[in-house]
């Protein structure tokens, strides 16, 4: 039987001891029993060191460890949770040679590998048990005690006092849990999220970092998530295996499981290989930010267009991560809370993902012809069509729903809008034009997604002007505007006119508004307030007139 720890030193009879107690059972009404505490303090004495034995629920010893004189340290147990809400059925039973209490490491060990119990045996001078003490995971008890420790300690009790009754503490510990994790799960469906960034140091990383991270909770924000913690770190090299060093993933961890947190949510996209490997580390939902925005595209889609390609997209995007033998898998291609078109399709393996992929695209091609048609229809109506594009957020369906009381959904959410949405708007002297919504742009938009929502944006390529809407109150506003521009000429649209209004005016300063006017003769609004909206439709107006014989 192998004995985990450093056994250099020993003595042939503490081997010996050693060994026995992996012939020790527990009774399942016992902590501990009495020829186990025997076993191990016989050890201790022999060896001069804590001893230690991970007790399964079965009764049956698991694993031996040897330690120092005051500290044991845990062998690498996996630590895949056996289920929400409940513990690993391993509770570590082990020595303390000076009487002293359970420590920090103890705790430590307790609450992150979510043990049934940690129990200390603590020895007199003569290496005798003489005191019993323990530990146990107790639910917190309102969500907003983030200050309750999670754990409860008892004793020292003088040896030989009648334990709880294990089986019974324990089942009774567990339902508990799950009522609460029940209880929770309506209260936070979407699951609690950390997000994390990690940068490169340099001048100026700690303003980047904060600018992104403002995206990424608004994005977790749209996606339903609750966003509980965010963690950045800026190092001189992001590590290539764990993304985080590795001191500070085991950090991250720890608070992880003290606030009950699901996910974690990088800012940065990883490879397949990062994801696996911090998953399989952490036992903890793995996302990037390509995921978070699919997962969002996911949810929001609502025409069959729309669905068709995040499905494809969410497919594309989780083949690299298919077929790669890891059980932890199912942790990387879900979304949130395994939601999404996505999900059980992810399930399906890799042959039947690529023949869905094919047939995805198929459809789609069907679906742009049928576009396209739509789009000649209208064309020989002769109607203008206006296009309003513009960083995600910035007021596009406000204003298509002020202008035209389209009813569109406008939310402080992050791409509340998906599908294009075209209305009828008409002007003071009598002609109309089509004001379509479009899917707010984002920095950084994952590859296949941008692919596949190229085709959003058909019905703008054949606008007749194009508004670019900015949020003149955002801060990132300078940003907006060129990845505006930049992500328009990746879609080939920069020959079509273009008007740029500022929105958001309600939340400038007078003095601002004025700068914005006359430096650029910009058209200044407020979608919510309606200031400057008169002035908006004028501008189109003088742009399209009536025609003459009308
Ligand atoms: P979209 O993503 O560009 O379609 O943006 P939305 O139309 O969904 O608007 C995003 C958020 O900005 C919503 O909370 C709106 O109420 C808010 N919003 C839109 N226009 C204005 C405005 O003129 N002033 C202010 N203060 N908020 C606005
Ligand atoms: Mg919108």
């Amino acid at each position: 039987m192998d004995i985990y720890g450093d056994t250099s030193g020993l003595s042939q009879s503490a081997i010996k001891a050693l060994e026995r107690v992996y012939r020790r059972r527990v009774p399942q009404d016992k902590i501990v029993s009495l020829e186990l505490a025997r076993n191990l303090a016989e050890a201790s004495r022999l060896s001069g060191r804590q001893i230690g034995a991970l007790v399964h629920r079965s009764g049956e010893v698991d694993v031996v460890i040897v330690g120092s004189p005051s500290g044991i340290m845990l062998p690498e147990i996996g630590r895949l949770r056996a289920a929400k809400g409940r513990f690993r059925a391993l509770r570590l039973i082990h020595t303390h040679l000076f009487n002293e209490e359970l420590n920090q490491d103890d705790l430590t060990d307790l609450t992150r590998l979510r043990l049934d119990m940690v129990a200390a045996i603590l020895l007199n001078p003569e290496g005798e048990p003489r005191a019993l003490t323990w530990a146990y995971n107790v639910p917190k008890v309102a969500e907003d005690q983030s200050a309750g420790r999670g754990y409860e300690i008892a004793g020292p009790e003088p040896w030989g006092r009648p334990q709880p009754h294990f089986g019974e503490l324990i089942a009774a510990l567990e339902s508990e849990f799950g009522r609460l994790e029940k209880h929770r799960t309506v209260e936070a469906k979407d699951g609690r999220a950390m997000l994390v960034h990690v940068g490169e140091k340099k001048p100026g990383a700690m303003r980047i970092a904060k600018v992104r991270m403002n995206e990424l909770r608004a994005l977790a924000e749209t996606a339903g998530v609750e966003v509980v913690d965010e963690v950045v770190q800026l190092r001189e090299r992001v590590d290539p295996k764990y993304v985080l060093g590795k001191g500070k993933l085991e950090q991250v961890l720890i608070r992880a499981i003290d606030l009950d947190v699901e996910t974690l949510i990088f800012d940065r996209n990883l490879t397949p290989t990062q994801a696996s490997t911090i998953a399989s580390r952490t036992d903890l939902g793995v996302l990037d930010r390509s995921q978070l925005i699919l997962d969002i595209f996911a949810q929001r889609a609502e025409s069959r267009d729309g669905k068709l390609q995040v499905e494809l997209a969410q497919l594309k995007y989780s083949l690299p991560r298919l077929g790669q033998k890891d059980d932890s898998l199912s942790r990387l291609t879900g979304g949130i809370g395994g939601r999404g078109p996505g999900e059980t399709k992810l399930e399906i393996g890799r042959r039947r993902a690529q023949e869905r992929v094919t047939r995805l695209e198929r459809q789609l091609k069907d679906q742009r012809r049928q576009r396209d048609q739509r789009r000649q229809r209208r064309q020989s109506e002769d109607v203008p069509v206006i296009a309003i594009v513009g960083y995600t957020n910035a007021g596009k369906s406000t204003l298509l729903n002020t202008l035209t009381g389209a009813g569109v959904l406008a939310e402080d959410k992050l791409f509340a809008t998906l599908d294009t949405r075209s209305r009828r708007l008409s002007l003071p002297l009598g002609n109309t034009v089509i004001l379509s919504d479009t899917v707010g742009f984002i920095r950084d938009m994952p590859r296949d997604l941008f692919a596949a929502f190229r085709a959003t944006f058909e019905e703008a390529a054949d606008a007749n002007l194009i508004v670019e809407l900015v949020d003149a109150s955002d801060d990132e506003e300078r940003n907006h505007k060129q990845e505006t521009d930049r992500l328009l000429k990746e879609l080939e649209l920069e020959h079509v006119p273009r008007l740029r209004v500022y929105n958001k005016a309600d939340r400038l300063e007078p003095l601002d508004v004025e700068g914005l006017t006359s430096e650029e003769d910009a058209l200044v609004i407020s979608a919510l307030s309606r200031d400057g909206t008169r002035g908006f439709i004028a501008e189109i107006q003088r742009r399209f007139l009536p025609p003459r014989s009308a």
